[in-house]
């Protein structure tokens, strides 16, 4: 490949063995891959095994995992309470059409935890929690349409994506955004029936909750926002989603799919606000696939069998037992000294991250709350899903670049440079990702002058 990125070229050479399975993968799977989500170029790292922080590709490269499957293994990865728990309860099934002893734990410790919870509902997936969200929010109110936050992402379906990537040309305005389509699947009628709020903006929110009350079953909203960045909401912005749903009758939904690792009752604990409904998934399942539906006795109640014409949620693994197992073991060990150890850690790494791009010289900063960070090429004030956008613009292929350099140094992250800790960490783990950051970026820069100059600090080149 003449014509190659020298430093594409060198990820090659430290994963020949990733290369020809992601050849043999080309035949089988559209793109070589299953998931969209978690493929990146030229091909992904193939994985052999994992222990705590720690991956071992097919090559034999030693990384330490702040990928985390997307934030979902807030242990790492086969923490022996959970292996434990896994192996106690493979041999006796996996799954029953019949309810188990722990899910009815898992279910009373999420209770007990989570400020806003009275009864929830388990599902399979984060989508699907918040799936049954929407359509729980649809049933109290007789209302048709979601609003939902400019750069939010909620699962996969239509709803959940409507205008994820708000790019410049087409987003709109900000006090009334357009509602964009993800791809060429989307039906007209789902943007029609979603309302699409800027993020952190409260008055332009208030505006529009106030402008589309009648029609609107449902606000939902993630804490911080995840897949556009790691940005985290203002108090000041979820206060105002909950009052002015609670003006109109409107059902508040807290996606708290990623962020319920913030504390052991979520971020509405860190925020002190209780929504009408929550979404769960991620690290409640210890591993294994997993997501949640709760809220208040009587929303919930319209999900009851007991009841003429419920909401129905059928689902075939919801609350199998073996995830049941190993959620209530990873739930178990990580209790309020661990959220706020990992916390600690998280501050730690948006520190050195970011004293690292200043020492670069190339713009960009750190981003997150608590254990979930992510990198910008912009140093620029980040609140919202246009900043964040507007900085991977400004980046180009520089950050497909620098995930790059860090995957040969050993430091995994999402290739959209989110980072999250995991309890497996310590300060010496997060401090080795800090100096491989120091090095990719000394690395870089000679592209980043010759490729991307406006990206220098000082104005140098743009
Ligand atoms: N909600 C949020 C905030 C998410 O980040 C995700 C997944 O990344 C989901 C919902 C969907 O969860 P799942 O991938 O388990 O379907």
């Amino acid at each position: 490949m003449p014509d190659e990125h020298p430093l594409v070229a060198a990820y090659r050479a430290f994963s020949p063995t990733s290369e020809t399975l992601a050849e043999r993968a080309q035949a089988v799977f559209p793109g070589g891959d299953t998931r969209s989500s978690a493929h990146y170029g030229p091909y992904p790292l193939v994985i052999e095994e994992a222990h705590g922080c720690r991956l071992t590709d097919v090559d034999g490269n030693e990384l330490l995992d702040f990928m985390n499957n997307f934030t979902s293994l807030i242990h790492g990865h086969a923490h022996p309470d959970v292996v434990a728990a896994i192996q106690n309860q493979a041999p006796k099934g996996s799954a029953y059409a019949a309810p188990n002893l722990t899910q009815v734990e898992l279910a009373e410790l999420l209770v007990e935890r989570i400020p806003s919870l009275e009864q929830l509902r388990f599902t399979s997936s984060g989508t699907e929690g918040t799936l049954m969200a929407l359509r729980c929010a649809r049933a109290a109110t007789g209302r048709q349409k979601i609003m939902k936050m400019e750069g939010g992402y909620h699962g996969s379906y239509e709803q959940a994506e409507v205008s994820l990537v708000p790019m410049p040309d087409r987003r709109g305005e900000i006090t009334a955004p357009a509602s964009l389509p993800v791809d060429a699947s989307f039906p007209d009628s789902v943007l029609h029936d979603t309302i699409v709020c800027p993020y952190n903006e409260p008055a332009h929110a208030s505006a529009l909750i106030d402008a589309h009350a009648r029609d609107l079953a449902a606000v939902i909203v993630e804490p911080v926002l995840g897949s556009m960045g790691m940005v985290p909401a203002t108090r000041e912005f979820l206060t105002t989603l909950r009052e002015a749903t609670e003006r109109h009758g409107i059902v508040l939904i807290f996606d708290e799919v990623i962020t319920l690792r913030l504390d052991t009752g979520g971020a509405q604990a860190v925020h002190g606000i209780r929504p009408d409904l929550t979404c769960m998934g991620k690290i409640i399942g210890g591993g294994l696939p997993i997501g949640a539906v709760g809220g208040s006795r009587a929303l919930m109640d319209l999900f009851s069998p007991n009841r003429e014409n419920p909401v129905m949620h059928a689902s075939t693994f919801s609350g199998n037992a073996l995830t049941m197992a190993a959620g209530l073991a990873a739930m178990r060990a990580y209790d309020a000294q661990e959220a706020a150890r990992i916390n600690t850690l998280g501050e730690r790494l948006r520190t050195g991250f970011n004293e690292a791009f200043l020492q670069s010289g190339i713009r960009g900063q750190a981003t997150g709350a608590g254990s979930l960070s992510n990198l910008h090429f912009t140093d620029a004030p980040l609140h919202n899903a246009r900043n964040n956008i507007d900085g991977l613009v400004e980046g180009g292929h520089i950050g497909r670049l620098l995930h790059l350099a860090m995957l040969r140094r050993g430091v995994m992250s999402a290739s959209r440079l989110m980072y999250c800790v995991s309890t497996a960490m310590t300060e010496a783990d997060v401090d080795t990702a800090v100096v491989a950051l120091n090095e990719s970026l000394r690395e870089v820069r000679p592209y980043v002058e010759a490729e991307r100059p406006a990206l220098l600090a000082g104005g140098g080149g743009s």
